[in-house]
């Protein structure tokens, strides 16, 4: 009997061939980004993350956080398609993974942090966790160290080690229920200004917290706009140069998922149910530009 889990696996090894295919083509016809997004890792995730970059980087470049809005002004050239890392929400779990997994390969990521869970003990940290990024789905008592916030220290070391740093909002709020213009502009603006002051740099990009369609709005993505040059989403696509002078598409990676189904997802296995997002998308912002 087929149950759905089987029948998605044969999906995946019946399409993957064709998905690698393509995507070789593109590299050298007309290459693009895929932005993938990390979040916690865990301990036992650090060796099948290893894996997950030693596969990747035979069919793509790793470009840097600045490569690559150079590359969306129009003003850096790829070689072959390339991957920028993002890591989303600022656990301390992301920092060493990244001096254990992204080091050995040169790779600069892009971290956005929640401003107001930086720096919080653990038992707040876990409250934080528990509350806002899981959004009540999990109690403190189920939230393991690995996802306790970075310090500002932590911060400092990745801008110092060539890694940029974006807001992921103040304090993770689902931004569509926000029904306040005040508490949007402390959730976007407030986030990125109390960044710049605690670390002395330049915040440009925003993540929005969830990155799907039903928790960002029009009023929300016209206060991001005020504020930001750039808007990292959570919606599955490709990134050309131009396509957009603020949205970025972002693919969404679980290393606990199988090598396989990883390499499907960045030769954009998944993109293709995200059109109509992507269209909506460019609607609300074109509703934001009137
Ligand atoms: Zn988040």
């Amino acid at each position: 009997m087929f149950t759905l889990r089987s029948l998605v696996k044969k999906f995946i090894l019946l399409a993957y061939p064709f998905f690698w295919i393509k995507s070789l083509f593109e590299s050298k016809c007309c290459p693009k980004v895929r932005v993938i997004i990390l979040h916690d890792i865990r301990d036992s995730w650090l060796s099948p993350m290893h894996r997950f970059f030693e596969a990747i980087r035979k069919d793509f470049d790793f470009i840097t956080p600045q490569q690559f809005m150079e590359y969306m002004n129009g003003e850096f050239k790829l070689k072959r398609n390339s991957i920028l890392v993002t890591f989303d929400d600022g656990f301390k779990s992301s920092k060493l993974a990244t001096d254990k997994c992204l080091a050995p390969y040169n790779i600069k990521a892009l971290f956005f942090a929640c401003s107001d869970f930086l720096n919080l003990n653990d038992t707040d940290g876990k409250k934080f966790t528990a509350d806002k990024i899981y959004a009540g789905a999990m109690a403190p008592e189920q939230i393991g160290d690995f996802q306790l916030p970075m310090s500002t220290q932590d911060m400092k070391e990745l801008l110092a080690q060539g890694h940029m740093i974006g807001s992921h909002s103040s304090g993770h709020a689902w931004l569509s229920k926000v029904a306040d213009h005040a508490t949007l502009e402390y959730e976007i603006i407030s986030s990125a200004n109390k960044l710049e002051q605690m670390l002395n740099t330049k915040i440009s990009a925003l993540a929005w917290p969830f990155g799907s369609l039903d928790s960002i709005s029009t009023e929300a993505l016209k206060v991001i706009k005020q504020r930001y040059q750039w808007c990292f989403s959570g919606i599955r696509g490709t990134n050309v140069p131009k396509q957009s002078d603020f949205i970025i598409f972002r693919e969404c990676i679980d290393i606990d998922n199988t090598l396989l189904f990883n390499k499907f997802i960045c030769h954009g296995g998944l993109s293709l149910f995200y059109k109509g997002q992507r269209k909506i998308l460019h609607e609300m912002l074109t509703k934001d530009a009137s």
